[in-house]
């Protein structure tokens, strides 16, 4: 059954006196150390000495030590490093110092549950996974807010690794709005499933044939762009709203027939066995082991200079200089070098 904590069941005390310490400084270590750090709780950074994020945190007011030494010196240990770097990371600067009675934290649970890392008995092994990017959970916990987080309990080597985790998600600000128990594998599992499939996968890929439907149909592919990408929003902000429900209600009776008739066609049977066969993957280990191969960075590069020649990303950037009103975001990873994220502005 589904169980959610909110401020009324959830405490600071567990946390009281202890040392935390946030290893990296991006999207969520920022919003996260800067949260805990508002509630009261003894936050430090810790990060590699060559890092570009040093400088934010100090600027932030916060204490950056070293990742080891971060690491040595705290009782909650949260691991919020890319995933393909944590067990690298792990192995050099958090298992020697690893005692019995701390805490390991992280916030998305594929080191855990494809065994990349393997943390000693003794230590208590927690998830506080934010549902939604750093920017947005330290700007809705300074507008007195919270964004809804996701809680698991690996190993509860102390008795108390649930309070523990639960008074982290208070810090961060997640009671206000509810966190919701889960486990390491369903949190994994459910969250690259759905980055696979519909929210990163599927849609690109949909938005991408049906750009392309038209343009080889021979129709201008501004006009295509405007149909099958712009317009996403307007129809995405309705769904998020309101559910489906929520946007049927707002576009024509002409739109919604095609969507309640057409729709399932395109999305069909062959679709939905697909779709079991990444949930099947995911779950038997092999998307993991290819993610982690050593061929993997090279092959990411490639893959994204592909994508950026495409003729629909070429077009986009034409017609967006004439949208005036939208941020100058880049996206951090089009760029070469570490520059400043996007997000890093506005906490
Ligand atoms: P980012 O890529 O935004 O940040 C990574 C941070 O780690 C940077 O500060 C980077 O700094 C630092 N870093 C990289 N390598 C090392 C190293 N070897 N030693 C020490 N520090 C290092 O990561 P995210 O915040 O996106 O992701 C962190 C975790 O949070 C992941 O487990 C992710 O799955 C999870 N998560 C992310 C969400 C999101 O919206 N982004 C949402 C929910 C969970 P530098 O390179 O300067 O050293
Ligand atoms: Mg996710």
């Amino acid at each position: 059954m589904l169980k959610i904590h909110y401020d009324a069941d959830a405490s600071l005390a567990p946390l009281a006196g202890k040392r935390i310490a946030v290893l990296g400084y991006g999207s969520q270590g920022r919003a996260q150390a800067l949260n805990l750090r508002d509630s009261g709780l003894e936050v430090r950074v810790g990060l590699r000495p060559e890092s570009w994020s040093r400088g934010l945190a100090e600027d932030d007011g916060l204490e950056v030590l070293e990742t080891g030494e971060a690491a040595a010196q705290a009782d909650v240990i949260t691991i919020l490093l890319p995933d393909e770097l944590q067990p690298a990371a792990y192995e050099r600067s958090i298992r020697p110092s690893l005692r019995r009675g701390k805490t390991l934290l992280f916030s998305h649970g594929f080191n855990i549950r494809f065994g990349r890392i393997q943390p000693p008995e003794g230590v208590d092994v927690v998830m506080v996974a934010p549902k939604s990017p750093g920017h947005l959970l330290r700007r809705v916990f300074k507008d007195g807010g919270g964004v809804p987080a996701l809680l698991a309990v690996h190993q509860d080597a102390s008795g108390h690794a649930a309070q523990t985790a639960l008074a982290y998600a208070k810090g961060i600000g997640s009671t206000r709005a509810g966190v919701i128990e889960t486990t390491f594998p369903e949190e994994t599992e459910t969250d690259l499933f759905g980055e696979q499939a519909v929210l990163c996968g599927g849609l690109t890929s949909l938005i991408q044939a049906g750009f392309e439907t038209l343009v080889e149909a021979g129709y201008q592919p501004e006009i295509a762009y405007f149909e099958c990408v712009h317009e996403m929003k307007l129809i995405v902000d309705l769904i998020y709203e309101g559910g489906l429900a929520a946007m049927r209600h707002s576009i024509s009776n002409t739109a919604e027939y095609g969507d309640l008739t057409r729709g399932p066609r395109v999305i069909g049977p062959e679709v939905r066995a697909r779709m079991g066969q990444l949930l099947e993957e995911i779950r038997a280990g092999r998307f993991a082991d290819e993610f982690t191969s050593p061929g993997t960075p090279r092959k990411l590069e490639d893959l994204r200079k592909k994508q950026a020649a495409l003729q629909i990303e070429q077009v986009g950037k034409g017609l967006r200089e004439m949208m005036a009103w939208l941020p100058e975001t880049g996206g951090r990873k089009a760029a070469a070098a570490p520059e400043p994220r996007p997000e890093a502005v506005e906490v």
